[in-house]
C-alpha cells in the first residue's frame, strides 16, 4: 500500500528537522572541508612519561594535535601542560575529575567543567570532551553556559582495547580522512595493563602512519580544523545507560 500523504510529509520533514536540531544542539564530530587536513585528539593526560613520548612523535612529523586534559592530572604536571602549549598544540578540557557528566547535578556538572578549565590553566581553550563520551541535552546546556564548545570524534583507533602496533596502525588509517576528528589517548589505558612501556605501541603506530602520510594529509589542532571548513554536528549522544 502506498504511504499516505501525511506519512510522506512527515518523512520529508524529518531529515531537515533533524539537521536543524543537530546544528542547534549538537556537538562537533568532524569538519566538512576540501582541505587535506584532519585533527588528532588525545584524551586523559597529561601523564609524566606517556604524554612526552606522544609529543616526540608528533614533533618528528610536524603534526599538531589537541590534548583534552583532566584538570587533576594537569595540576600535577604543569610542566607537561606548558610543553604541549609551547609546541603549538591545543590544550582543551576533559573536566576536573573525569566523572561521567550526565549523572551529576547541574551544579556539579558546572564545577566539573569550570574546575577542569581552571586547573589546566590559562592555555586551556573552552573546548570540552565529555568523559566516556557520556552526554545529554542537560550537559549540552551546562557546557554552553560555561562557554564551551563540545567536541566528539568521527573515528578512533580502539587504543584502549588493542595493544598491537600493527592493529593500531590499521585502525588509525581507517579513521583518518579529510575533516576527521580522531580520538586517541595519551595516558595509559586498559590495553596497557601489564605493559612495561604503556602507550609505546600507540606511539609506534602513530609514527608509522604519520610517516606514511608524508604530509599529504596534515594533522592540525581542532580550532585550526574548524577554521578550514564547516562543523558537522550531531546530537546522537551516548548516555551512561547505553554505554
Ligand atoms: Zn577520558
Amino acid at each position: 500500500m502506498a504511504p499516505s500523504l501525511t506519512h510522506r510529509i512527515r518523512r520529508s520533514l524529518r531529515r531537515p528537522l533533524r539537521r536543524a536540531w543537530d546544528r542547534a544542539f549538537g556537538a562537533t564530530v568532524a569538519i566538512d572541508t576540501a582541505q587535506p587536513v584532519f585533527a588528532l585528539t588525545f584524551d586523559d593526560g597529561p601523564h609524566p612519561s606517556t604524554t612526552p613520548m606522544i609529543l616526540d612523535v608528533l614533533e618528528r612529523h610536524g603534526a599538531r594535535a589537541t590534548f583534552f586534559m583532566i584538570g587533576e592530572a594537569a595540576r600535577s604536571h604543569p610542566e607537561i601542560v606548558a610543553r604541549v602549549a609551547a609546541t603549538g598544540h591545543a590544550v582543551a578540557n576533559h573536566t576536573l575529575h573525569h566523572r561521567s557528566l550526565p549523572g551529576l547535578s547541574g551544579c556539579d556538572r558546572r564545577a566539573a567543567i569550570m574546575g577542569g578549565l581552571e586547573a589546566i590553566g590559562p592555555s586551556a581553550q573552552r573546548l570540552l570532551r565529555p568523559p566516556y563520551g557520556h552526554f545529554d541535552l542537560a550537559c549540552w546546556w551546562t557546557a554552553r553556559r560555561c562557554g564551551h564548545d563540545v567536541v566528539f570524534w568521527s573515528g578512533h583507533a580502539f587504543d584502549w582495547r588493542d595493544a598491537d602496533a600493527d592493529q593500531l596502525a590499521a585502525n588509525l588509517r581507517a579513521a583518518i580522512r579529510p575533516g576527521a576528528i580522531v580520538l586517541l589517548h595519551d595516558a595509559p589505558q586498559h590495553s596497557d595493563e601489564g605493559s612495561s612501556s604503556p602507550r609505546a605501541a600507540l606511539a609506534r603506530a602513530l609514527d608509522r602512519v604519520l610517516g606514511d602520510l608524508g604530509g599529504a594529509l596534515q594533522s592540525v589542532t581542532v580550532p585550526e580544523l574548524v577554521d578550514l571548513g564547516r562543523p558537522v554536528r550531531h546530537t546522537r549522544w551516548v548516555s551512561p545507560d547505553a554505554a
